[in-house]
């Protein structure tokens, strides 16, 4: 039978461009549809306009740190909707870049939301194309638990589109993005509180890495309240929230930014017309090559609910585009040593085991830590701290886990991934020289 397309792709973000721009490039005809924004949540709210907004949170600290290096100026002032006009701007030319990109590869383009009839076909703005494969890219969604009140919460959704700077923030959850987000409106001054229902926020994370951030994250003013839950959010009579919490304490606020985690976007995309199906957490099920149980479709990125990070979506994308059209440069994408960054002020870098698991998993393990100002701190007032740790077999000298909480961790964790992927030893770090002066060569200093 004759298809229309040789894969027909839902969803524009970061796995869906990359597996359609991929097999275009591979000679297949490839349609994708979207029905928001182009690049997905990454570019539109997500990774991009989040790290621009870090950037510019970290400012206020800029600006008092320069009087310790002779500088004096006027006092600073902050306008949020300058920030924001701009991050918009930045915005629709990465869209356009994204529309470009698409094209130039050959790819359909179809603008509109996309809603499976039957395995072979799906239906966008009242037509049916049939296609060979489907690939579902569809990514998530927040996620607000069910409270009274929980239409006055905002997500990270509206977060970026906000008019103005709320004056003070509750921010509710203890994941990546609620803790990004304090640390966004606390360095913009806003008032932030950060309420958490656990014992302490980025469960997962290595314990020493999660202590040294909430320490530091007091330092800079955030106020964190962990052990506790929203139970109701009421709107005054003068717009101010009144967010309850389980010990039945109130908290004024301007505004409750709720963080609690993503579901996967299935809305309305026809899967009951398929035999996809779905893990008990709701994400589509899908085998280690991205088939779900429906021969024809395949599924990558957030909505299977795997690691739900852009370069793994786009690992993903690539590794699909290639399986079904370039099957000679297939690989399987590998899960082992995915390094991450947590872009709160200060950042988190990460790969590999923490301690706990290190332990969990049976290693003897050898710590090697390192706490200290950063040189640029050391003419200011500032107190910030930075961490850095090697989780260490003792048995082979392997280096299990690398984790950092300071300036640029993201950046350096990066370099040093790539060291970790090819199995250095802790004596291989040693060798290593160092760059001096930075705060990088700590790692190969660490004794
Ligand atoms: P998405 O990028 O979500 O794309 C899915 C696309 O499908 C969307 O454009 C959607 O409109 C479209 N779509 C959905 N249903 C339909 C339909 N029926 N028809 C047509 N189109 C449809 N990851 C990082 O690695 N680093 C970060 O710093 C980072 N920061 C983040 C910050 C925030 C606030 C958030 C929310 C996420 C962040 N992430 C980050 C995660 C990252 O954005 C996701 O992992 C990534 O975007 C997933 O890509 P995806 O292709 O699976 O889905
Ligand atoms: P996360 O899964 O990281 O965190 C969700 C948080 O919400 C957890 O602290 C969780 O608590 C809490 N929570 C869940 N349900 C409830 C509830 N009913 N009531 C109260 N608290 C609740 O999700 P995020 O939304 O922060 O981010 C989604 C994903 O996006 C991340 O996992 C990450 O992969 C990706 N991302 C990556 C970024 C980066 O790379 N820098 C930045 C932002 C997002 P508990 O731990 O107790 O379950």
């Amino acid at each position: 039978m004759a298809f229309d397309f040789d894969l027909f792709v839902i969803g524009a973000g970061s796995g869906g461009v990359r597996a359609a721009r991929f097999a275009a490039g591979f000679g297949a005809r490839v349609a994708v549809a979207e029905s928001r924004y182009l690049g997905g949540t990454c570019v539109n709210v997500g990774c991009v306009p989040k790290k621009l907004l870090v950037y510019g949170a970290h400012y206020s600290e800029d600006f008092e740190q320069a009087h310790g290096f002779g500088w004096t100026a006027g006092k600073p002032s902050f306008d949020w909707p300058t920030l924001i006009a701009n991050k918009n701007r930045e915005i629709e030319r990465l869209n356009g870049i994204y529309r470009n990109l698409l094209v130039n590869s050959g790819v359909t383009l179809l603008e509109g939301h996309a809603r499976i009839v039957d395995p072979h076909t799906v239906e966008i703005n009242g037509q049916r194309h049939t296609t060979a494969n489907i690939l579902v890219a569809t990514g998530g969604w927040p996620q607000v638990p069910d409270i009274p009140g929980k239409e006055h919460a905002i997500t990270s959704n509206e977060a970026f589109f906000l008019k103005a700077l709320p004056r003070r923030v509750l921010v509710v959850g203890g994941g990546y993005i609620a803790v990004e987000f304090a640390s966004i409106f606390n360095g913009m001054g806003a008032q932030t509180i950060q309420a958490y229902r656990g014992p302490l926020f980025l469960r997962g994370f290595d314990q020493g890495v999660r202590e040294h951030l909430r320490d530091e994250l007091v330092k800079k003013g955030i106020d964190l309240r962990f052990n506790t839950e929203v139970t109701r959010i009421d709107k005054q009579a003068d717009g101010t929230l009144a967010a309850t919490l389980k010990d039945g304490s109130v908290i004024q606020t301007d505004c409750v930014f709720y963080a609690t985690g993503r579901r996967p976007m299935l809305d309305n995309l026809g899967l009951e017309n398929t035999g996809v199906k779905l893990k008990k957490d709701g994400f589509i099920e899908v085998d280690d090559e991205y088939r779900t149980a429906e021969p024809s479709i395949l599924a990558i990125g957030d909505v299977i609910g795997r690691v739900p990070l852009t370069p793994v979506a786009l690992a993903e994308g690539m590794a699909v585009a290639r399986r079904l059209f370039r099957s000679e440069e297939y690989r399987k994408v590998d899960y082992k040593l995915i390094p991450t960054a947590v872009f709160s002020l200060p950042n988190i870098g990460t790969v590999g085991m923490t301690t706990e698991e290190a332990r969990g998993a049976g290693h003897e393990v050898k710590l090697f830590e390192s706490r200290f100002r950063p040189m640029k701190l050391t003419l200011t007032e500032s107190q910030e701290k930075t961490l850095m740790k090697l989780v260490v077999d003792a048995k082979t000298d392997r280096v299990l886990g690398v984790h950092m909480v300071g300036p640029d961790a993201g950046e350096i964790v990066q370099g040093i991934a790539v060291a970790l992927k090819a199995g250095a030893t802790k004596q291989v770090f040693d060798d290593t020289i160092g760059i001096h002066p930075t705060a990088a060569e700590e790692f190969v200093t660490l004794r």
